[in-house]
């Protein structure tokens, strides 16, 4: 792209630079992209626009959840091998020196001495996790995914979890992140617990109206606070060495749990809407669990109404929804046939997390037609559906998205859990779909584009890459005062000079 300096904003002047190390850059891709290890150093380097679709839960690896159960004086349930709180079981004085003598003890160590133990501390990161794991008569990996947050425990600090995210997104050259997590649960419990089971949609939102938020958004803007200035401190952003994570831009998205009964989705979802109203740094809504679910599926309808009605109302939020995250043979054909239209028709749905089952859709290729047209992004997620629902390689439509015309995004839905990375998702769609330099860099600056971040973006013309009028050319007081007003746009101008960088790096690399 040829892009105007913005002296003013006292940003790198790229000029005319760009097409020469970028053909560059793409052909030092095509070298490496045979060698996973090769694609692998070349992607970490990479510039990538956003992972837009994290549970900030399942994003912490193991590890910090044993580490912080050891700070918290936890124990670890050597039956259940969940994090529990003390009291824990006695240790020996002298305990007897042989391979995983806590073992049997039979019950509930503390954590501080499980760590001692490697045998044990293996067995609790893959009970929390699918490291090692072997399908076997009655466990999944899809039972084994969702299983493993109910062993985390309540020790982990969010503040820490989320300086672990950022500064992983920021080593690997992520620009912004978009974190689901749930505020001010407590408050939206108390009032969910005075609504009637029996009423449907509309009745529970008139109901809901006659509340006043402000408990709520006082309880959860506290939460929020504390969660940030706990991250801030922890990657030491105030200081003379802030970490990577630091440099990472952030929105949360507050969730709604679909597998609640009705009255508490409909508490979250008016709350979630009027706390993304409220408060900038909450970018919006999302429905989380698992969608195959008895009751996700039978209220599905219900969930999209009460969605859609307050989305009508709230314009302003940005609203991403978990939808078509299922399979053929995982639930009955009928269940396959018109979530992701529903979730973009009904919930009004600006972007989709996984869109798995798009094919199976009635009207297929008009549902693809009506993404593309309506622009609504699809957050793919490539190791969790292969993980979850056993969809990988050619049984995955993220090709026929990227065929259709569909806008879509690389993102790590649970990278703990899944134990990986963003860079190992754009690896894999390399490997598995073959996929070039040009459309890595076009996932890249969609995961920008369909952020929830404020403001115009920096493309007119979001498939052919053409800036806006103000920074198309030279005319830099114009396009500096574009960026100054559009936060999202200056991201992409961040993010434009990043590449410029990197494919300046890689060009001169001999290797
Ligand atoms: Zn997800």
């Amino acid at each position: 792209m040829r892009i105007a300096a913005i002296i003013g904003l006292g940003l790198v002047l790229s000029g005319c630079v760009g097409a020469i190390p970028e053909e560059d850059a793409a052909l030092t891709f095509d070298r490496v992209k045979d060698s996973p290890p090769r694609l692998r150093a070349f992607l970490a380097m990479m510039p990538k626009g956003a992972d837009l679709h994290i549970h900030l839960s399942g994003a912490a690896y193991a590890e910090s959840n044993l580490a912080a159960g050891v700070a918290a004086g936890y124990c670890l349930d050597i039956a259940t091998m969940r994090i529990v709180a003390p009291p824990c079981a006695k240790i020996p004085d002298s305990p007897p020196k042989t391979p995983c003598s806590l073992q049997k003890l039979g019950d509930k160590p503390p954590l501080e001495a499980v760590m001692a133990e490697q045998c044990l501390v293996d067995r609790a990161i893959d009970a929390q996790s699918l490291r090692n794991f072997v399908a076997a008569p009655g466990v999944n990996a899809h039972d084994q995914f969702f299983n493993s947050f109910a062993k985390f425990g309540d020790s982990r600090q969010p503040g820490l979890m989320l300086a672990e995210e950022l500064n992983r997104a920021g080593r690997q050259q992520v620009r912004h992140i978009e974190v689901m997590a749930t505020f001010g649960s407590q408050e939206i419990a108390k009032v969910a617990a005075t609504l009637p089971a029996t009423d449907g949609p509309e009745a529970l939102l008139a109901r809901l109206d006659q509340t006043d938020p402000a408990a709520f958004l006082a309880a959860a803007q506290s939460e929020l606070d504390q969660t940030l200035a706990m991250a801030r401190a922890q990657m030491g952003c105030d200081g003379s060495q802030p970490q990577p994570g630091c440099a990472v831009s952030l929105r949360f998205l507050q969730q709604i749990t679909r597998t609640s009964a009705l009255p508490t989705v409909a508490a979250q979802t008016w709350f979630g809407f009027q706390l993304a109203a409220a408060d900038p740094r909450v970018g919006g809504i999302n429905i989380v669990s698992p969608e195959d679910n008895f009751v996700a599926l039978r209220d599905y309808g219900q969930h999209m109404s009460l969605i859609g009605t307050m989305a009508d109302r709230f314009p302003q939020v940005g609203v991403s929804l978990h939808a078509g995250e299922l399979a053929f043979g995982l639930v009955a054909p009928e269940q396959l046939r018109s979530h992701i239209r529903d979730a973009v028709l009904i919930g009004r749905a600006q972007r989709i997390g996984h869109g798995v089952d798009v094919m199976y859709e009635d009207d297929p290729y008009g549902l693809l037609d009506l993404l593309a047209r309506q622009g609504v992004a699809v957050e793919i997620n490539l190791t969790s559906n292969d993980l979850i629902l056993g969809v990988r390689g050619a049984d995955h439509p993220f090709a026929i998205y990227l065929e259709e015309g569909v806008p879509t995004t690389l993102s790590t839905d649970d990278e703990g859990v899944s134990r990986i990375d963003l860079t190992q998702e754009y690896l894999r769609a390399v490997l598995e779909h073959g996929l070039d330099y040009a459309d890595l860099k076009a996932l890249s600056r969609r995961g920008l584009e369909y952020a929830f971040l404020p403001g115009a973006s920096l493309w007119a013309d979001p498939v052919a890459w053409e800036p806006v009028a103000p920074c198309a050319e030279a005319e830099a007081p114009a396009c500096g005062s574009f960026l100054a007003a559009n936060e999202k746009a200056r991201r992409q101008w961040e993010l434009e000079q990043a590449f410029d960088a990197f494919e300046q790096a890689v060009s001169s690399q001999r290797r």
